[in-house]
């Protein structure tokens, strides 16, 4: 048996526990030489998720040092860079988990195809989801288009028992040379200041895993019936770290059953799993139209609609609310989300991959899959989507959701005369140039709520007739 050294290469799975790959690592007896790489895929990646990987990194070196291991960090094209560190190394096998999108997914080809030339064993493996995309299909072997009709066959199946994290993870004889963190500059791009959005977020599997415990010992009785109101911290907040691979989906999956289960918060992971299912089969989908006829739709492209949009000024408090927690925390709760996009892509029609383009780079926990299939299901343009005449009123959803105006209050200066920190936070965090005040006047609406629904709905009407 080979005693040469394994190199793992991590991705966006920066966890020990339920890590098939380096389950599988630790049982091979072999040196083992963890790496990450900043390479043109993940240089591609928004300003948010660049700085909250790098903070996910800072904080799994550390996991890794306390188990006398190390996370090296090099830069450059995946291939040449492993090529390198294999031969520097004399490491023979190159291991990683598998990501689903499609730059994702055509790197890791082109890779493995190097690497096997050059000689090197190169092994992926699954972890970032419940089920591989392929493993659930309809009887026809096709994928899915309807969620209820994918969560069904999926609910079939067995995800299987998360595996316990390593006890050692083997030392090389000699370590390689790592480039340091602080030169990667992950935080460099980030428009709000790492400084603000650190304060809204605490990387690491650790975290992660507190996070899932006190969800599910104070919140998980109440999330069907309060997960909708965005003042509330009543959804899990994990969503960060299942971008981050700081927590797998089992792990949340087995831990939510042995709380006594909970079939919507469960179907929200579906979600999750759908996304990357849709992707799967239609990996342009954070490109184009799912459903082609929507390419003749009159979609608005750039304009001081979209411009006041993204910056949470569009004198309509709830989306706005929604666009100002998003720049400062990195997060926006889901009915924002919802409210959000719905609003750009209706009453300002602006075609959808704007809004999935500023949303890439201010979410912590953005994911291709799950950004691109939510601004799709909103447009309407999407499989499964919203019914294309659902237009979400901001003024009643605001009503509904917000009824006490703790969320527009909380994230809305204006008009207020002692506005709350989280209000203040925004205009600190604002770039000078927007010249914003939150002591002006609040702006006035770009459209009128109804108005901009009629719109819409002409927009459509006159589009179904073209289509
Ligand atoms: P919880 O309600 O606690 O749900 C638990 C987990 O289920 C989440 O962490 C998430 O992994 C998954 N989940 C929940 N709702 C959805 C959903 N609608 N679609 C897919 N997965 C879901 N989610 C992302 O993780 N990254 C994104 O980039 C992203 N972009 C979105 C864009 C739009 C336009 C919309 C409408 C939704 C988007 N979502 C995205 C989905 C959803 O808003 C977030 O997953 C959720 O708000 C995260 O908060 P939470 O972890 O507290 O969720």
């Amino acid at each position: 048996m080979s005693t040469r050294p394994i190199l793992l290469w991590f991705r966006r799975d920066l966890r020990l526990a339920d890590h098939p790959m380096l389950h599988e690592a630790a049982r091979a007896g072999r040196p083992l030489i963890p790496v990450a790489i900043l390479d043109p895929v993940a240089e591609g990646w928004g300003a948010a998720a660049m700085w909250r990987w790098g903070e996910g990194l800072r904080v799994f070196a550390g996991t890794l040092a306390a188990k006398g291991s190390r996370l090296i960090l090099r830069r450059g094209g995946a291939a040449e860079v492993l090529a390198r560190l294999a031969a520097e190394t004399g490491a023979e096998a190159v291991w990683w988990s598998r990501a689903y999108d499609p730059e994702a997914r055509a790197r890791d080809v082109a890779v493995k195809a190097a690497l096997r030339a050059a000689g090197l064993a190169a092994r992926s493996f699954p972890g970032h989801l419940l089920f591989e995309p392929e493993a659930v299909a309809t009887g026809q072997g096709t994928g899915f288009k309807v969620f209820s009709a994918y969560w069904r066959a999926a609910s079939r199946l067995d995800p299987g028992r998360p595996l316990p994290a390593p006890g050692t993870l083997p030392a090389p004889s000699a370590w390689p040379a790592s480039d340091r963190l602080d030169d990667w500059r992950p935080g460099a791009a980030l428009r709000s200041g790492a400084a603000v959005v650190r304060g809204h977020s605490a990387p690491g599997e650790a975290a992660a895993l507190n996070r899932l415990a006190e969800f599910l010992g104070t919140t998980l009785a109440r999330y069907a019936e309060r997960r909708d109101f965005p003042a509330e911290a009543a959804t899990s907040g994990l969503s960060e770290y299942l971008a981050q691979g700081e927590i797998s989906p089992r792990t949340i999956w087995a831990e939510t059953a042995r709380a006594g289960g909970n079939g919507k918060f469960l179907s929200e992971l579906g979600w999750r799993e759908f996304a990357h299912h849709l992707l799967h089969h239609s990996p342009d989908m954070a490109r184009e139209n799912w459903n082609r006829d929507w390419d003749r739709f009159p979609w608005r492209g750039e304009s001081p609609d979209a411009e006041a949009w993204r910056r949470g000024m569009t004198g309509e408090p709830f989306v706005d609310a929604a666009l100002r927690e998003m720049y400062v925390t990195g997060r926006m709760h889901n009915r924002a989300r919802m409210v959000a996009a719905s609003y750009l892509t209706k009453h300002l029609l602006t075609d959808w991959r704007i809004g999935l383009a500023w949303f890439a780079d201010c979410l912590t926990d953005w994911d291709p899959a799950s950004n691109a299939m939510g601004w799709q299901w909103v447009a309407g343009s999407g499989p499964d989507a919203a019914p294309y005449f659902r237009v979400f009123n901001p003024e009643t959803q605001a009503e509904k959701f917000d009824p006490l105006q703790l969320y527009r209050r909380r994230w809305i200066a204006e008009g207020q005369a002692h506005p709350p920190a989280e209000a203040l936070s925004y205009f600190a965090a604002a770039p000078r140039a927007w010249g914003l005040d939150p002591y002006a006047p609040y702006p006035r609406r770009r459209i009128e709520p109804a108005a901009g629904r009629q719109r819409a709905l002409d927009a459509l009407a006159q589009w179904k007739t073209l289509k």
